[in-house]
């Protein structure tokens, strides 16, 4: 809700010179208000501040220089160009032109004085500017910046004379910004005012060290990288508030059919999955909604922490939800809910995707009458078409790029009256907990820490590719003594289309190598149903070796497949190999994983491999992949759930977080106003939602 007395949120077209149609141009840049143009920053900066003696240029860098003209040539060599000869008291330099009237020709006569700006560059004899900006020195002196020169990320249409000007009049606009971050605050943590931060970032002084500037080091940068954090935070942490006085349909204290199950188990639980699911009873026996994220290592047990809330669910006569990111996921949670559940009398179901009209329909029934106590789906369960009779639970397993916007979505879907079903969110990718209580900060986070006894550590190799043979004998050792394997296909291209193909080349060539082995194949390209008979197959121990291409991923168990060949593991992310890898040493043998490469491998390439070959633990693999790949990459949307941020970068800025806390805390209790419109001003979520 704008006030309209807060010139910041004022359309740009409030400013000079801002018609329809710059405005439209803008709008492409995210530019709508006038606040949206002093939060666009520069992505570099120019020093037009000072003039530099010609000799002390340095080549690659962009300087001012003033000199007089020695003589100006026009030379034929593959085009036409004009080459002016200029020098000062302590070099020459050539500036290079391949666009130019003989206007400029004449101007620019021997005996000239002129002031150039541009790159210094190594030209054949000597350095040289291609194409300065320059202006002919006249008897008035021609007075230099008197601040660094801002360079925004532009558009077409929009030049970088036009942003620096609007950005200036922008500012002229909002002479006394209101400041969301009260005085006490900033001295506590040494951040500017918004006003001075902004002054400086659009006008820094000629002193101002860019590279801080532009690293988010300089205090006028942290100050707004901090105001955007704390509007994060503060907006998840009010979900957080706001979930909590929402009525759920809080469950019955008895826990009959767990003990059930715990009964039937072949093993007992670990006392990280105890204690887990010991907190999701809590939970779900307050009478708003659990919203609980449960992270734990590939292989730590989930799914059966899982099972047990969908038993206390279901114990109070609640039905519960399980959405898996893909159908042999999906299909595989089926079988595994049923040969638990189904002991105890409970109906679990299978909601295949429309493409299964039949069965659809049916499973569709069940659910809507109450027949059915767990549903197990792809996305397609939280389709319009799908109701529950008394919808109390609802589990996302792997579900990378499960983020706030999609929690709340779900969260409405379910509804159930004036009621909101319990949520768990399953995931195996380890963020550092600091990120999880800003990323996740909506959610309550439980970590098993802890795997199963006797787990095998999987021996991991490399092994170059031109050493197949020595593999195919090891896959004919492990499948005569009745042991399961899977090659990984990895992909080609981004195509899909070509990493099924090789997958299906990969196939042929094993069974023409392997003629007594039972080997199928499974990529992406085939529909649920083919997938799934395919798992079912390999699951069974009919099928021997399993060619797959990386849909295998995630969750995928068979504890009787101890051995693993990726192949062209170079391609492959440090964590998406680990994943990968997480498919084997899920039963009591000795697993290994061979990584197949194609030397010679790179630098990056061979530390994560030697990584993979040194450690089997998720977190310290998380440490290292951000180690070798740089922050950015690592923590994109993919693992932070699509949090956008404008100027803030999650991984650089990661150590404020702790203080980020804090004063997000103190601004609360503070100033409940300004938090509000600290949210409004970053994130435009909180609209979307109230009225879905
Ligand atoms: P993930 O956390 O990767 O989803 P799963 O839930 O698939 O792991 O569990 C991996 C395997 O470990 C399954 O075969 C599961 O039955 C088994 N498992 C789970 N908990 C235990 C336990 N406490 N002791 C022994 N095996 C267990
Ligand atoms: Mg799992």
């Amino acid at each position: 809700m704008s006030e309209p007395s807060n010139p910041l949120l004022e359309s740009v077209t409030s400013l000079k010179g801002i018609g329809t149609q710059m405005a439209e141009r803008l709008a492409k840049l995210g530019i709508t208000t006038v606040q949206d143009l002093l939060f666009h920053l520069p992505s570099r900066y120019q020093d037009r501040t000072r003039i530099y003696p010609i000799a002390y240029a340095t080549i690659g860098t962009e300087v001012l220089i003033e000199g007089t003209v020695v003589f100006t040539d026009i030379i034929f060599r593959k085009r036409r160009m004009m080459l002016c000869h200029i020098e000062d008291d302590t070099a020459r330099i050539l500036l290079r032109f391949f666009y130019f009237s003989s206007a400029q020709q004449t101007k620019l006569s021997s005996g000239t004085k002129i002031r150039c700006f541009g790159e210094i560059r190594q030209g054949y004899q000597q350095r040289e500017m291609i194409h300065p900006e320059y202006k002919i020195l006249d008897e008035q002196a021609v007075e230099m910046e008197n601040t660094l020169t801002p360079s925004y990320p532009a558009t077409e249409g929009v030049q970088q004379r036009t942003l620096r000007r609007l950005t200036q009049e922008a500012l002229l606009f909002t002479p006394d910004l209101e400041d969301l971050i009260p005085e006490n605050i900033r001295q506590h943590y040494q951040l500017p005012s918004l006003q001075s931060a902004l002054q400086t970032i659009h006008n820094p002084p000629p002193e101002t060290v860019v590279a801080d500037l532009l690293s988010g080091q300089h205090p006028a940068q942290k100050r707004l990288i901090f105001e955007e954090m704390m509007a994060h935070h503060l907006s998840l942490s009010q979900l957080k508030l706001q979930t909590k006085q929402l009525p759920s349909l809080a469950i019955n204290k008895s826990d009959t059919l767990y003990q059930k199950l715990l009964a039937q188990l072949p093993f007992t639980l670990t006392g990280a999955q105890t204690r887990v699911i010991q907190e999701l009873f809590e939970d779900m026996q307050q009478p708003s909604p659990m919203h609980r994220l449960v992270q734990g290592d590939v292989g730590s047990g989930k799914t059966l922490v899982a099972a047990a809330a969908a038993l206390f669910a279901i114990e109070s006569d609640l039905q519960v939800g399980l959405i898996a990111p893909t159908e042999i996921l999906a299909e595989q949670h089926y079988q595994n809910f049923r040969d638990w559940l189904e002991p105890l009398n409970l109906e679990v179901t299978w909601v295949p995707g429309k493409k299964h009209a039949k069965q659809h329909r049916s499973s569709l029934e069940d659910l809507a009458l109450g027949i059915t106590d767990i549903a197990i789906g792809t996305h397609a369960l939280f389709q319009k078409d799908v109701q529950f009779n008394q919808l109390g639970l609802i589990i996302v397993d792997e579900q990378h790029r499960f983020g706030v916007d999609q929690r709340l979505a779900l969260r409405e879907k379910g509804k159930q009256g004036e009621h909101y079903p319990h949520q768990l969110i399953m995931t195996a990718t380890p963020i550092p907990r600091t990120l999880a209580m800003t990323t996740c900060a909506d959610l309550d986070y439980s970590v098993i820490d802890e795997l199963p006894p006797g787990r095998q550590v999987i021996k991991t190799v490399a092994i170059a590719n031109t050493r197949r043979d020595e593999i195919i004998t090891r896959i004919q050792a492990i499948c005569d003594q009745g042991r399961q394997v899977y090659w990984v296909c990895t992909l080609i291209e981004e195509s899909e289309a070509l990493q099924c193909q090789a997958a299906e080349q990969a196939c042929e060539l094993l069974q023409e190598n392997l003629p007594t082995v039972s080997i199928d194949l499974v990529h992406g390209r085939m529909n649920g149903n083919q997938k799934d008979a395919v798992m079912q197959m390999f699951k069974k121990g009919k099928t021997q070796l399993l060619v797959a291409t990386t849909v295998i991923e995630v969750g995928v168990d068979v504890p009787n497949a101890s051995l693993m060949i990726i192949e062209n593991a170079e391609r492959l992310g440090l964590s998406q190999l680990h994943q990968l890898r997480g498919r084997v040493g899920r039963g009591k043998d000795a697993s290994s994983c061979v990584l197949l490469y194609q030397p010679p491998l790179s630098e990056t390439a061979y530390r994560r491999i030697n990584a993979l070959r040194e450690t089997g633990d998720g977190f310290e693999i998380a440490r290292i992949d951000l180690d070798i790949r740089g922050p950015g990459e690592v923590f994109g949307t993919r693992q932070t759930g699509e949090l956008r941020f404008r100027i803030a970068d999650l991984m650089r800025d990661q150590h404020l977080l702790p203080q980020v806390q804090q004063a997000s805390l103190a601004l609360q209790q503070q100033d409940p106003n300004a938090v509000e419109k600290l949210i409004q001003r970053w994130i435009h979520r909180a609209d979307d939602y109230v009225n879905v």
